[in-house]
């Protein structure tokens, strides 16, 4: 497999540690409110990336964390803490907010077809682990007390800036945003492992410390839950792009500082869903969820659909218009399994034939995950002569990967309509075979004839690509 790996700028082979094993870590969602569909783009695309190894036969470990503690609204270390505003906001306590919106986010997830983590580590729940960790770094001279916080001391690592991504003006994340910068830090870049004098006299969850009572910083959370499940050395980590900087920057400085060794090989990162107006985010206070999707009518699979439309290495624009275009062409493709499944038509099934159509998915995937070309192949596989058998299962097996429900919606719809067929009276099927007999004859006055009997009797009927359509007017 051929992936694009941030901290090289470039497309690389992927090779795990352990050969036929991958350790993967995904920085998981911050519960204070529901996860938008722009942070669910990228839960899809890090869902088919699993898939896609697991299908390839690797033997894949996934670890996420749950963010309820330590993130602010800056993520530099300034702002409001974002669990203590939403349980402001709901009048709720934080452990409270943050049961409800993880609940809430692994629901969406299940209706998109992400598959749970193997292991999810709510941050909370690890706190001796960043303790530990924070005083070795203090140990090994990495970082610093002042003003009653501990910081990691980026100018004793030599590469800091490992993704090359960022400027001296990006070190002044949180101060552009009005919020005051911390006079404790000796570097810009320097960020906090702990806070211990709580910038927050009203900081809700607090934990005892070697430097006093007080709660982790977020990056350090990251790190220890991966080191903790998934070793010294992690194959893959993923996240939205802007978590580059400052978050996983600051995960390989603090992580690598820890080890003393390399970290982590492969970092894959989804980029943004954007509105016309830019990036949606949570903190805007408007955002797109599943559940609204849901209510105006969609199944969340259309937005699964949509997303595989376009590469994660590309900006994604979201509009009604462009998602009533998946919907129709996500439709379309269930219609089209549907009538595969009811004529059962025979064909080619030569094993030549079959691998063609395997290796081409494999060599659309395997190119850095491009799945769009994956659902060109699915079409070009409905559009071949192979047998409707090896179609069927060729599909099941690609969805593994694609996880778009498409043979079991597709065999849903098939028995809807043959459930709203056995309504339609036999007089009308019989004018109907009447009519495609008259048109496969070219007498299209007497077809047409048919048709106006046909509605007469309170039926309409079309032809499509999947075949005639009768319907109740
Ligand atoms: P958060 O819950 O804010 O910690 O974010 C969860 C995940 O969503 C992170 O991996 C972010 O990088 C990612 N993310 C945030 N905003 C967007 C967006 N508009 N489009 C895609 N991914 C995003
Ligand atoms: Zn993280």
């Amino acid at each position: 497999m051929i992936l694009y790996n941030t901290l090289s700028h470039k497309k690389e082979e992927f090779i795990p540690n352990v050969e036929g094993k991958v350790g993967m870590y995904t920085c998981g969602p911050t519960v204070y409110h529901f996860a938008h569909i722009g942070n669910l783009r990228t839960y899809i695309m890090e869902d088919v990336l699993e898939k896609y190894m697991r299908y390839t036969g690797l033997d894949v470990k996934r670890v996420m964390n749950i963010t309820d503690v330590g993130h602010l609204t800056s993520d530099g270390d300034t702002g409001d803490d974002k669990m203590l505003k939403g349980a402001k906001r709901e009048h709720k306590t934080v452990m409270e907010i943050a049961k409800f919106y993880t609940d809430a986010f692994f629901s969406d997830c299940e209706k998109l077809n992400i598959k749970k983590a193997d292991v999810v580590v709510p941050a909370t729940t690890y706190i001796d682990e960043f303790i530990k960790v924070t005083q070795s770094l203090i140990e090994k001279g990495f970082a610093y007390e002042a003003g009653g916080n501990i910081y990691f001391d980026t100018s004793k690592i030599d590469n800091y800036n490992v993704f090359h991504n960022f400027t001296e003006d990006d070190l002044e994340v949180g101060v552009r945003e009005g919020v005051e910068e911390d006079t404790n830090k000796r570097n810009k870049a320097d960020f906090v492992l702990w806070f211990t004098k709580s910038k927050f006299d009203d900081q809700e969850l607090k934990w005892e410390s070697p430097w006093g009572i007080g709660y982790p910083g977020w990056h350090i959370e990251c790190s220890c839950i991966s080191m903790k499940n998934l070793g010294e050395y992690l194959d893959i980590h993923c996240g939205g792009v802007d978590n580059i900087f400052p978050h996983h920057t600051n995960e390989i400085a603090q992580s690598e500082a820890y080890l003393g060794h390399k970290w982590c090989n492969y970092w894959f990162h989804v980029h943004h869903l954007n509105t016309s107006s830019g990036k949606m985010s949570k903190s805007k206070g408007e955002f797109l969820t599943v559940s609204l999707l849901e209510e105006k009518g969609y199944d969340p699979l259309v937005y699964r659909f949509f997303c595989l439309q376009s590469h994660y290495r590309k900006g994604l624009v979201f509009t009604w218009e462009n998602l009533d275009n998946a919907k129709a062409a996500y439709d379309k493709l269930i219609a089209r399994l549907a009538s595969l499944l009811k004529e059962k038509k025979a064909g080619d099934t030569s094993a030549e034939k079959i691998n063609e159509f395997k290796s081409r998915f494999d060599s659309a995937l395997g190119n850095d995950i491009n799945t769009a070309d994956g659902l060109t192949v699915i079409y070009d596989l409905l559009r071949s002569d192979l047998d409707w058998s090896a179609k069927k299962e060729l599909i099941s097996s690609f969805d593994t990967v694609m996880g778009l429900d498409l043979i079991p919606h597709a065999e849903k719809k098939l028995s809807e309509d043959e459930k709203a067929n056995s309504d339609i009276p036999d007089e009308v099927k019989a004018l109907v075979e009447e009519r495609t007999a008259a048109r496969k004859a070219k007498d299209f006055a007497k077809a047409d004839e048919l048709r106006d009997k046909i509605a007469a009797l309170g039926y309409a009927v079309k032809e499509t690509r999947e075949g005639t359509v009768i319907t109740k007017m």
